[in-house]
């Protein structure tokens, strides 16, 4: 281990092996250990370059509507409680 530079975590030796690494499976079914890209989790050639990836936010179907916020979810409960009682009294005349 004297000269020796490991990119184990455990045997760190500069402080750029500090980074990040990417942990997807190699074909030998261990870690890729490449240096992660900046805020992601994979390397550049494992699904972390510039663009890969879904879209982000509405283009990608993450809709923030309030059609279940808690004031939403009773109004609805008491319109339906109210057609409910509504149908009974139709349905007795
Ligand atoms: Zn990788």
């Amino acid at each position: 281990m004297a000269d020796e530079v490991s990119i184990k975590p455990i045997h760190r030796r500069w402080p750029m092996q500090d980074c990040p690494r990417c942990g997807a499976r190699t074909r030998q079914g261990t870690a890729c250990l490449a240096p992660a890209v900046r805020g992601k989790k994979r390397c550049r050639m494992h699904g972390g370059a510039k663009g890969s990836g879904g879209q982000s936010g509405r283009a990608n179907g993450r809709y923030r509507t309030g059609r279940y916020t808690r004031e939403a979810n009773e109004m609805r409960q008491m319109v339906t409680g109210l057609l409910r009682e509504v149908l009974k009294l139709v349905e007795k005349s």
